[in-house]
């Protein structure tokens, strides 16, 4: 592997989103695994991480043995947030992801050998990260989706869109642009005012939202309404000429009117044809406005697009979890 020297950073470890502790704690990755605070952890362990600001998320496998340090500092269960300091927080998940992906392909590899369907094992290197990404068993589509930075790839590694940009919003769970933006509100307690703030995630369309929220509750105090403006500003510059509409579209089917956001659907896959995240974003808005079958449709037909399209893939999970069985009568 090209970058085998092991990286060392300080993290502190985060619960209900404030350090456990004071002194910040040694941590290092290497080849096999992660050290924090003195415990070591396979990568075999990790099942996934998520970054955001400087903040990283490891969520270990149901099980997975975690030293006694990890253990009594988990935010919850199976999950391990850190704040890191030193390096940059999305170094130092890239350098798990590229580590866990490969093992996590070994074994999958070794399980098809022993099952004989070594033809069925099949990856591909995400242009983006660099993580090996897993297509075994599946069919091949015009697109591939790298569940470590959620970039949409074609198969012969042309990259679509990139998942630092676009992604699936933390707080609708549609498929947009997400920026994080800085809440900022003034207030006033009796003799008391001062500001609060916080950091949020945010597609166009959350953003949008909560400018009017932020905008209102500091329409009182005229300092507050400069930051609020700029939320909204950032909220509509900037965007990639080819999803250009995509906020009205989803904007539109938020709002029920689905018929419509699907003719700006249209115009968008004459850029981007069959794209997943967008396949995705028509298949919520149907059904939000209660058409679960035209729903199903469009999230069925982003996997014909891009077998291993996650969002998709867990939708339809939860979905199938929800809805009564077939042939029930409710
Ligand atoms: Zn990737
Ligand atoms: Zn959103």
């Amino acid at each position: 592997m090209e970058d085998a020297a092991p990286i060392s950073f300080k993290f502190r470890f985060i619960k209900k989103g404030q350090a456990a502790h004071m002194m910040s704690k040694k941590g290092q990755a290497d080849d096999i695994g992660l050290e924090l605070g003195g415990d070591r952890i396979r990568y075999e362990e990790v099942v996934d991480t998520t970054s955001r600001d400087n903040r990283l998320i490891v969520v270990f496998r149901p099980g997975a043995e975690l030293g006694p340090v990890v253990g009594k500092n988990l935010a919850e269960a199976g999950i391990a947030i850190i704040e890191v300091y030193k390096i940059g927080v999305r170094t130092l998940e890239r350098y798990i992801d590229r580590r866990s992906s490969l093992m996590q392909t070994e074994q999958r590899r070794a399980r098809l050998a022993q099952e004989g369907k070594l033809n069925l094992f099949r990856t591909l290197a995400c242009p983006c990260c660099a993580a090996t990404v897993d297509v075994s068993e599946l069919d091949r589509t015009t697109y591939v989706y790298c569940r470590f930075c959620e970039s949409v790839f074609k198969d012969g590694g042309e990259v679509v869109t990139l998942g630092d940009v676009y992604r699936v919003c933390d707080e609708c769970s549609i498929f947009d642009r997400v920026q994080s933006y800085t809440e900022f509100y003034f207030y006033f307690l009796l003799v008391v005012y001062g500001f609060s703030h916080k950091k949020r995630h945010l597609c166009d369309n959350c953003a949008g939202r909560t400018f009017w929220k932020v905008l209102a509750i500091n329409a009182v105090f005229v300092l507050g309404v400069p930051s609020a403006i700029w939320m909204k500003v950032k909220s509509m510059r900037g965007r990639e000429a080819r999803l250009a509409e995509l906020p009205s579209a989803n904007a539109l089917a938020k709002k029920g009117k689905v018929d419509a956001a699907h003719m700006v659907f249209a115009t968008l896959y004459e850029r981007l044809p069959d794209h997943p995240g967008l396949l995705y974003d028509q298949g919520l808005g149907a059904l939000m406005a209660g058409r679960t079958d035209e729903g199903v449709g469009y999230l069925e037909r982003s996997l014909k697009a891009c077998a291993n399209f996650l969002p998709s893939i867990q939708f339809l999970g939860s979905l199938s979890d929800a809805l009564p069985p077939e042939g029930s009568s409710s």
